[in-house]
């Protein structure tokens, strides 16, 4: 074996959620070893502060660090989350829910959604939502206690948390403090560079000089590092998800507290609702091709209905990807590395799955150009596939009834690889799997379902089952999973009792 030499010096530049992940995540591996982590973030420049709904592997990510689920839920006032409901998005007073977990079970060694494509053509057939325990949970406003619900179709229910994004910064941090993580607030004045391209050491604005081996790009949009450094590069998105800003503003907290987010289309994009214990996130994802900032900012607040606990604040953004995440010895990270707008709350999901990968592919001192090349290649798989789920969620309206609308309709852009996923569905209600996919099949029927787009006929294997005594089995699980739900607290009342936050 030869010897190759460790990387002893991690720097961090950036203190949002994503500079915290990863101090937090490599200080928890690199505890008690020689390897120093140190971050440093500028006060004076502060954090974007937003980016409050999650998706399951957060909850795992959280208690891989070793931290108390119901401490954090109660420190960072989180809500429980089953999924996202859709209003207006197929058209105007339609909605739909996209659920976590699984809808169904096979049958018989048929897949679930298989069976229920058949229960259409009998009698009994019920909504495919129905059959998710997710989706009925959130119908229910309710939450469930997973030692109750032991051994029966509940307990394998997925959920993830609405978080305060200010409040989980402030969690990180304490969390790193007793993992040895050094924390320099400061401005980041100069970036010095080795005549190999690697970054040799960050110059502050009181004339320290942090050296590093390896450097990890947290400071946002603007990519201080990556970009006005080591000039990464950026694909442009934009031609095929047209939203390019966001308008957010708090409010109250409003009865009730909803188990899910909600993301309703708008004329030019969609406003979000996110509740948490002490007050509910509001935005509006639009594009300003098609609505002016003044517009924008009146629906959202003729939306919102409770009193404002804050000013709104505007954030332009470019969706896409750096054309090279890791580049020479430096790292990029949450915005700073790309951005897929907030519909399927994906960002810091991205920011722990790079932090997976690069934990997988750990360089060294020495040229590391394979590992770089295999990291990259795989976290551009996962933002094309996010970037096409959530073209799905545009493509397929039926509404005309605005000039974004018409566009989505009729001129959106489909890449090849969801063109590919959308006829391969239409043809017989199949998906192609992909190699450590995000989202699994339930997400895909969930919004094909919700989109109005249905297959031309199900597998020809199901030929020979009977349609009606189908549906008369699987609407009997339906009703007792609605009973099951039924008998589980509201979701206030099992916050309330079991994690309560602590009044702000
Ligand atoms: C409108 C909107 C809604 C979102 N909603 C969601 C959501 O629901 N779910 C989700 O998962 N994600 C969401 N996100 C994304 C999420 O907010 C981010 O992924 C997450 O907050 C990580 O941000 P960050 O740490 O990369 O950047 P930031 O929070 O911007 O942090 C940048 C850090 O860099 C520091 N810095 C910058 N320049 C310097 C310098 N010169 N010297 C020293 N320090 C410097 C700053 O001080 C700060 O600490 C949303 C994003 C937007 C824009």
């Amino acid at each position: 074996m030869s010897a190759y030499q460790p990387i002893e010096n991690i720097v961090i530049a950036g203190g949002g959620t994503a500079g915290w992940l990863a101090a937090a995540t490599l200080g928890n591996i690199f505890a008690n070893t020689s390897t120093q982590i140190t971050l440093i973030e500028s006060s004076q420049i502060g954090t974007i502060g937003v980016g409050e709904a999650t998706i399951p592997p957060f909850i795992a990510v959280i208690e891989s660090l070793g931290i108390d689920l119901v401490d954090f839920i109660q420190q960072t006032q989180a809500s429980f989350k089953w999924g996202i409901q859709f209003p207006n998005w197929r058209k105007k007073d339609h909605s739909y829910f996209h659920p976590f977990g699984t809808v169904g079970k096979t049958i018989d060694g048929h897949d679930f959604f298989q069976c229920w494509l058949k229960t259409l053509e009998g009698k009994d057939a019920m909504p495919l939502m129905a059959h998710s325990k997710e989706a009925i949970l959130a119908e229910q406003g309710r939450f469930f206690k997973p030692f109750e619900a032991a051994n029966t179709p509940l307990a394998s229910a997925q959920f993830a948390l609405h978080v305060d994004a200010n409040l989980v910064v402030k969690y990180l941090k304490r969390f790193c403090e007793g993992k040895g993580v050094k924390h320099i607030d400061g401005k980041i004045e100069k970036v010095s560079t080795h005549p190999s391209g690697d970054i040799a050491s960050l110059t502050l604005d009181d004339g320290q000089l942090v050296n590093g081996d390896f450097f990890i790009d947290c400071t946002g949009f603007k990519g201080l590092l990556i970009e006005e450094t080591l000039a990464s590069g950026y694909e442009d998105w934009r031609c095929y998800l047209p939203c390019n800003k966001a308008v957010t503003v708090p409010t109250q907290t409003s009865e009730p507290l909803n188990p899910f987010t909600i993301a309703t289309a708008q004329d030019a994009g969609w406003t979000w609702k996110i509740p948490l214990q002490h007050r509910t996130g509001n935005g509006y994802v639009f594009a300003d091709d098609y609505i002016d900032d003044d517009r924008a900012l009146n629906t959202l607040l003729n939306q919102v209905g409770e009193p404002l606990q804050g000013e709104p604040q505007f954030i332009p953004f470019k969706t896409g990807i750096r054309k090279q995440p890791w580049k020479a010895n430096c790292l990029s990270l949450g915005l700073a590395q790309g951005f897929l707008e907030p519909l399927e709350s994906t960002a810091i999901h991205l920011v722990s799955k790079s932090l997976a990968l690069f934990v997988r592919t750990f360089p060294n001192k020495e040229n590391n150009e394979l590992l770089r090349n295999e990291f990259n290649r795989r976290l551009r798989a996962d933002y094309e596939e996010i970037r096409d789920f959530l073209i799905l969620h545009y493509c397929e309206t039926e509404r005309e009834d605005t000039p974004f609308w018409r566009w989505c309709k009729h001129e959106m852009p489909i890449p090849a690889s969801l063109q590919q996923k959308l006829d391969f569905f239409k043809r017989g209600g199949g998906l192609i799997p992909q190699v450590e996919a995000l989202f699994q099949p339930t997400s895909w029927y969930a919004v094909f379902e919700g989109m109005g787009v249905r297959p031309d006929a199900y597998n020809p294997t199901l030929n020979a089952l009977d349609a009606n005594a189908l549906g008369k089995s699987l609407s009997a699980g339906a009703k007792s999973l609605q009973t099951l739900a039924n008998t589980q607290p509201l979701h206030k009342a099992f916050l309330d009792q079991y994690c309560c936050a602590p009044k702000p």
